[in-house]
């Protein structure tokens, strides 16, 4: 029934058996290699899409160059109706594009469906704020003169994604770009190519419904080579990449080495840190749909637990129960929990992780493996595992993109816990479950978690779009989707006015002529 589905839903996003990987909006193209799209649900080949070759490339930027010069004169509440357009037809084809997502990618088709939900609400944002893109109003020290900031249109933003978000985040990056009059080049990752061409098709004929030009939306495809033609290209003022920290440090240096912008949205290593006062129940709830959640590929999966020795025993014990009732299987059959990884080479990580922290002395309460027999043909499925392991362990130290999570035990006051979750290079989510206030505050204090992202009584997996979300040092300092994270989107200028007949100079200066 799945195959028969999916006929269906491939048909209704207009994605074919072979697509052109190049894009302006209606207009595709493409002439170089081919990427097959495998989906890790079965192994089975789902769809091929040609990738974008340097010529491609260079019809793309002229396009997108050229449209940037119309959309930055439309109006911004103009451009924001057309992203309400864009959520609307997004609403209409939730389940198909849900479906592909899951299908794809691996994840549950509810996460699937969530993450189409997360782009619908990103546009209902994006509209509300098409009427807010406001700067500030200061008073002049010169008399008879007025002084303003306003924001402008940045340009070309170029998009580099992720697999494990393969819809969501360009979107988040999109919907604001497009309101505040930019235009947008997009490569989705090589792993989940056939999500881009299904957004791709659904952008495009919103901009050719409303007789907008080509290069408004665009799309390349292929891996990171064609990634590279955008981080070394001026005309893109802003590269917004969101995947791992090698990525990111490649990628930051490339596009500073012409000064131009980068948002970086890296990988994290996220701890949930459970005090004496922690409500266990909820605790192992967060935890466990953290760290399990989209098979642990989530930027914001929970990694570690940091729990007090107090309460140690009690969480190991409840964690491994709840471990017993996961259900591993195909992510369309919403009776299980947890799918596959979104490839082989994801499975061969994991299994080197599980060896790693055995040999540097950690005990595996919950033993991993991967699955094989009916069901598993892809090779992808495995088990969630649970390690008790110590802070200082190299592999604890890494963020490792599968369900494996490390238990640290700490002793004594809440900051010897937030000592350990603040010893790593990356810094995106973080989370207290405690009851106690001091605790709490504490955590939430300038010496509490350095993330960008620290919840209270909630897991560190998922967040609301209405938020600035990324987050601090090796993750990045990127900030998307919420809050005011739209001015890295735009340039801002600011302007002196001069309504007298007179021209003071600064400083005091006489020019006499
Ligand atoms: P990845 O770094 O392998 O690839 C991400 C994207 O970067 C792909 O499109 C890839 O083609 C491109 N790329 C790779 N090298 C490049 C280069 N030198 N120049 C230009 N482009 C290049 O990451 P992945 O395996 O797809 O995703 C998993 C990682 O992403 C994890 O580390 C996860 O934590 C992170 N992630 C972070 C966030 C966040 O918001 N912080 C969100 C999702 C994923």
């Amino acid at each position: 029934t799945t195959e028969f589905d999916m006929e269906k839903t491939l048909k209704s996003l207009g994605v074919k058996e072979i697509n052109e990987g190049t894009s302006t909006g209606s207009d595709n193209f493409s002439s170089g290699t081919i990427i097959e799209s495998r989906s890790p649900v079965d192994g089975a080949l789902i769809a091929k899409v040609k990738t974008t070759s340097k010529d491609d490339y260079e019809k793309v930027m002229t396009r997108a160059v050229e449209a940037f010069k119309i959309w930055r004169k439309k109006p911004a509440p103009q451009r924001g109706e057309i992203v309400r357009q864009f959520g609307e037809k997004l609403r209409k084809l939730k389940e198909p594009l849900g479906k592909l997502v899951s299908y794809e990618m691996g994840k549950s088709y509810q996460e699937g469906l969530g993450e189409v939900q997360e782009m619908i609400d990103i546009c209902d944002f994006a509209v509300g704020l098409s009427r807010q893109l406001h700067g500030l109003t200061m008073h002049s020290e010169r008399p008879g003169h007025r002084m303003y900031e306003q924001y402008h249109p940045l340009g070309v933003v170029g998009i580099i994604s992720a697999f494990n978000f393969p819809v969501a985040v360009w979107s988040w990056n999109t919907a604001l770009a497009w309101v505040c009059g930019d235009v947008c080049v997009w490569k989705p990752s090589e792993k989940t190519p056939l999500c881009g061409i299904a957004c791709q098709n659904i952008a495009a004929e919103v901009f050719k419904a409303n007789g907008l030009p080509e290069g408004i939306s665009c799309l390349i495809n292929g891996d990171y080579k064609v990634g590279e033609m955008m981080t070394h290209d001026n005309r893109i003022p802003l590269v917004s990449a969101t995947g791992s920290i090698r990525m990111g440090k490649i990628v930051a240096q490339a596009v500073a080495a012409r000064l131009g912008k980068s948002l970086l949205e890296l990988g994290g290593n996220n701890a949930i840190i459970v005090t004496p006062e922690a409500d266990i129940k909820m605790t192992v709830i967060g935890a466990v749909f953290g760290a399990v959640g989209t098979a642990g590929q989530r930027c914001t999966s929970t990694r570690r637990l940091i729990i007090h020795e107090s309460v140690y025993d009690q969480v190991r014990d409840a964690l491994i129960d709840a471990y017993k009732q996961l259900r591993i299987g195909n992510p369309l059959d919403e009776s299980n929990h947890v799918g596959p990884l979104i490839d082989t080479d994801a499975v061969k990580l994991y299994n080197s992780a599980l060896q790693k922290v055995v040999s540097e002395g950690g005990n595996l309460i919950v033993e991993g493996g991967v699955l094989e027999g009916e069901g598993y043909e892809s090779g992808c499925y495995v088990k969630p595992a649970i390690a008790e392991a110590r802070p200082d362990f190299e592999i604890v130290q890494h963020e490792t993109f599968a369900p494996v999570l490390y238990l640290l035990k700490y002793s004594g006051s809440v900051e010897n816990a937030i000592e350990i979750q603040n010893g790593v290079v990356q810094g995106l989510s973080s989370a207290i479950m405690t009851n106690n206030l001091r605790d709490a505050e504490q955590f939430l204090s300038s010496s509490g978690s350095d993330c960008g992202i620290a919840n209270v009584n909630i897991g560190t997996s998922g967040a609301e779009i209405g938020g600035a979300f990324g987050g601090e040092k090796e993750t990045g300092g990127g900030r998307e989707s919420g809050s005011d994270a739209w001015k890295i989107y735009m340039r801002r200028q600011t302007n002196t006015i001069n309504y007298t007949a007179e021209l003071p100079l600064a400083q005091g200066i006489k020019f006499d002529l």
